[in-house]
């Protein structure tokens, strides 16, 4: 994300900040002193009322009563003034008090809508620089095709097919960009879902590239059955196997497993291919975050798929983890609510 816009968006969390702090203390401040006024009316009301009492009045003589009466008068005016004089206290009090807990309370009211507008700032920082690499690069080359005068038509097919692949890859990415901007849960359909069959639909989807490397795929895929969506549960499975098999070298073998423990769906792919050191594993799961090994392997991936994982298991109310050790191989573990009874 560039700096302007993270400035805006400080700014803006700024401006807001003390907006809301200020209306919270207003509303403080109102109850207070109206709490007050009233209890200062009330209170010197009662006080000019009670004293001196009529029957305690009537007990005495009539010059004794006028200096009692002025003495009685000072002393209520006296306790009026300490009275607001108190009140004024505790306003002053609550103003201070007020202002410190009107902003906690604001930062803390803030806090998630400012961490969703630099999520998605970020998002759309990170979406729109990777869609401009490679388009960028089709303009290019066909901006150099066009300049060519002697354009042969074989050179021209070939120009074709490489903008047709790209724009395929800039169809998945947009797809993945897609799935991950997609907040809602309500896409997912619940059923059983039996890991073999998940299975059985993954491998079809990558047998090609994994023929074209020569990599086996050894199912040991037993019953077990989880509670998910079959489609979602079946594209982070193609996620786990296509990277096995990406970042494998040719003639390995991938091994896909499941087992059920405590109530819990385990289903794990394995591969003995280049791993992840250990810097790499926590980001493992960040949009747009590919290990060096993958970029200086140019291997093709815009580092979504993980990320797009793990988004569908955590809507599952699933985990996803993985160990791995560079130059051994990896191992991607997802576990989801059983569906054995
Ligand atoms: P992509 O594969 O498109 O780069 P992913 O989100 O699927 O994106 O993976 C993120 C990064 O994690 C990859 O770039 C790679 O560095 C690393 N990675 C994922 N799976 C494996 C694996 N099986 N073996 C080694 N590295 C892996």
């Amino acid at each position: 994300m560039n700096q302007s816009s993270l400035n805006r968006i400080v700014n803006a969390a700024r401006t807001s900040t003390v907006r809301l702090t200020l209306s919270y203390l207003a509303i403080i401040m109102v109850m207070s002193i109206g709490f007050s006024i009233v209890f200062y009316n009330t209170s010197s009301h009662e006080l000019g009322r009670r004293f001196p009492p009529p029957a305690f009045l009537n007990t005495i003589p009539d010059r004794t009563v006028h200096i009692y009466q002025l003495y009685v008068s000072s002393r209520v005016e006296e306790a009026r003034t300490r009275l607001l004089l108190r009140l004024l206290l505790v306003n002053v009090s609550a103003l201070l008090a007020g202002a410190f807990l009107s902003y906690v309370l604001a930062r803390r009211t803030l806090q998630p809508i400012e961490s969703a507008m630099e999520a998605q700032a970020r998002f759309a920082s990170d979406a729109s620089h990777e869609l401009r690499t490679p388009l960028a690069a089709i303009q290019a080359e066909n901006e150099v095709a066009l300049r060519n005068k002697h354009l042969s038509l074989e050179r021209a097919k070939e120009l074709l097919e490489s903008n047709v692949d790209e724009v395929i890859r800039l169809r998945d990415l947009s797809d993945g960009l897609l799935r991950l901007a997609r907040e809602d849960t309500h896409d997912l359909t619940m059923s059983t879902v039996s890991f073999s069959d998940v299975t059985n639909e993954a491998m079809n989807r990558i047998l090609k590239a994994a023929q074209q490397k020569d990599i086996t795929i050894e199912d040991r895929v037993d019953s077990t059955k989880a509670v998910g969506d079959s489609a979602s549960i079946i594209q982070v499975l193609s996620v786990l196997l296509d990277n096995a098999v990406k970042y494998s070298p040719k003639s390995q073998t991938i091994v896909i497993s499941s087992w059920t423990r405590n109530r819990k769906a385990y289903l794990s792919v394995t591969d003995r291919g280049i791993g992840i050191a250990k810097e790499h594993l926590p980001h493992i799961f960040d949009r747009f975050y590919r290990a060096d090994s993958a970029r200086s392997n140019r291997t093709a991936g815009y580092g979504l798929g993980l990320s797009i994982a793990y988004k569908i298991i955590t809507q599952h109310g699933g985990t996803i983890t993985v160990t791995s050790m560079p130059n051994q191989g990896s191992t991607f573990t997802i576990c989801l609510p059983s569906a054995a009874s």
